[in-house]
């Protein structure tokens, strides 16, 4: 069975710091966030309402320079039809004292009330076209003749008249009432809007001007559009939207306006002969106040992260070496033993409960521990009081093991062991190791004659006697069973073993323990002695030999020493 999700979600781990990273964002990058998307937001209302005021004033401003220049360059055209017909010998002068006026007309022409071009004039001196144009039939002429009327056109361009797109003016030459024919001069369509053009283009803004057909007149480059073209449902749209010079303009924001097809802002204004002219802006001039601020708040907001982060991390750290320095006086405790006391200057003011919480529990803890450490030492000393005593009784008890409790001397497990021990020691030292083999003479009788309990008494008296015969501290003294005793003598002789027999059978003697039984009236002993020679393999071979000889002693009628 799987265990339940919600216990899982809960035992996930959190992190102090962490919490305080989520919280500090939120409390301040979300009032920074809504507070620039304010900003912004009222920044870019601000700056489109500038541009839509800008659009206007520039578009009317606009309008007004070119119907001036329209107005300036017709009324040329009408003060000099006031002064020659079209078919007088002075018409050729007249048109060209007109281009030398005004240099931005570039050509001129005499018409005569039949519609045949009497005299035209380039301002270029370009020759003209040979063939002798008409004009009669052509819809403008006979507006203006039926109308009586100056005649501004549309964008044109007349192979015969020149190649370049002009727009033309034409005004009628009346004399007595009567139309007597009309004086017409081109301007290019190039020049005609470019000092409007260049002032719009200083302040980011670019001109479109249209003619009464919608096609361009001029056009800024960055537009979609050049001289000649039918700008189509864009110039539709201009057309229907565009406002009187007296009037505020409408903006309209299209994406058909710009050569990039990006969104642009257009105000357009309706100058009186038709045409329209449109100021445009790329939607980006709306950004580009906006930029620097933009820029600045970013800013602000990577100082404020940065400022927040250095804030956490200050922070875990101060939290970090707070409990660093708790737990190491917790692990103080843990390894030595021994807490020392928390000096309150190190921890911040919030850890301050918890480190009066550590030091109380580190109080009691070393009390508890000095108690329990003093019970360890008392427990501890009786223990090595006890274990020294058994010790001591182990050690009486071995003791006791290998000691014959009669006479003091060693007893049969005794006896083999330390003949064990210095026959290996011989063997490595190379020293001789000699062994008397004792046997008390007619000792049956002696227990015959005066009972048991005697017989020990007089076995204690006679080890006495060889013990007395022992002057060497490590010679030893055996009982291994019954009235026979061996001694081993380490270091010595065979010679001096021969000695030592011969004192030992003395002493016994001189002991004088009287036994009626014996021959000599006293207990003597026997002495079998022998040497380890090289011939022997192991102890038993070296006792065997001692036992020979004392065999031979007793044979020898006992009371003596044999080898
Ligand atoms: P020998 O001169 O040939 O040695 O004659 P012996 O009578 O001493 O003969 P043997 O050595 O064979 O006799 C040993 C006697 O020693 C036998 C026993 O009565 C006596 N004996 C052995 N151990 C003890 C003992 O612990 N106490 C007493 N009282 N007598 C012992
Ligand atoms: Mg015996
Ligand atoms: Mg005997």
């Amino acid at each position: 069975m799987k265990a339940p999700m919600p216990q899982q979600a809960k035992n996930r781990k959190w992190r102090l710091y962490r919490r305080l990273a989520y919280l500090l964002a939120l409390a301040t990058l979300v009032p920074f966030l809504l507070f620039t998307v304010g900003l912004v937001q009222d920044q870019w209302r601000s700056a489109r309402q500038a541009l839509w005021l800008n659009l206007d004033a520039n578009a009317r401003f606009s309008a007004g320079v070119i119907e001036d220049e329209l107005a300036a360059q017709t009324a040329a055209l009408v003060m000099l039809a006031d002064q020659v017909e079209p078919t007088s010998p002075r018409a050729g002068e007249a048109l060209s004292r007109l281009l030398d006026a005004y240099p931005a007309l570039l050509r001129a022409r005499a018409i005569d009330a039949e519609g045949r071009v009497r005299v035209a004039r380039d301002s270029r001196r370009r020759p003209l076209a040979q063939r002798v144009p008409e004009v009669a039939g052509m819809a403008w002429f006979d507006r203006l003749r039926d109308q009586v009327r100056p005649e501004v056109s549309g964008v044109q361009r007349q192979l015969d008249y020149g190649d370049e797109a002009v727009v033309t003016l034409a005004v009628p030459v009346v004399r007595d009432g009567r139309f007597v024919g009309a004086l017409e001069a081109a301007i290019p369509a190039a020049s005609l809007a470019r000092r409007p053009a260049d002032s719009l283009r200083q302040r980011g803004l670019w001109l479109l001007l249209l003619d009464q057909h919608q096609r361009v007149i001029h056009a800024e480059h960055e537009l979609a559009w050049q001289v000649m073209d039918d700008t189509g449902r864009v110039g539709l749209m201009l057309a229907a939207v565009a406002a009187p010079v007296d009037r505020p303009v409408q903006v309209r924001r299209d994406t058909g306006l710009l050569r990039t097809g990006a969104a642009a802002y257009v105000g357009a204004v309706r100058l009186q002969n038709g045409w329209v002219l449109a100021v445009v802006a790329p939607e980006d001039a709306l950004l580009g106040p906006l930029l620097p601020k933009l820029w600045l708040l970013g800013a602000a907001l990577a100082v404020t992260v940065m400022g927040m982060l250095l804030a956490i991390w200050r922070q875990r750290r101060i939290l970090g070496d707070g409990i660093g320095y708790l737990l190491a006086t917790l692990r103080g405790y843990a390894l030595g033993g021994h807490m020392e006391s928390i000096s309150p200057g190190r921890l911040p003011e919030e850890l301050q409960p918890l480190a009066e919480g550590i030091s109380e529990l580190g109080t009691r803890m070393n009390a508890a521990f000095a108690e329990l450490r003093q019970a360890l030492e008392e427990r501890e000393a009786v223990i090595a009081a006890r274990t020294d005593s058994l010790r001591r009784a182990v050690a009486e008890l071995d003791r006791l093991s290998r000691t014959d409790a009669l006479t003091g001397s060693l007893n049969y497990r005794g006896f083999t062991e330390a003949g064990q021990r210095l026959w290996q020691e011989s063997q490595a030292s190379g020293k001789p190791l000699s062994v008397l083999a004792l046997d008390i003479d007619y000792f049956k009788r002696y227990n015959d004659l005066y009972g048991h309990a005697a017989g020990d008494g007089a076995l204690r008296r006679f080890a006495g006697a060889v013990r007395s015969a022992l002057l060497h501290a490590d010679d030893v003294l055996a009982r291994p069973g019954g009235e026979e005793f061996t001694v081993f003598l380490p270091a010595t002789s065979h010679a001096q073993a021969m000695r030592v027999a011969e004192r030992v059978r003395k002493r016994v003697h001189e002991a004088d323990i009287i036994h009626a039984g014996s021959p000599k009236g006293r207990l003597t002993v026997s002495v079998g002695v022998a040497t380890r020679a090289p011939s022997d393999m192991e102890l038993e071979d070296l006792l065997k030999r001692a036992d020979a000889a004392l065999y031979r002693a007793k044979d020898a009628g006992r009371d003596a020493v044999s080898d």
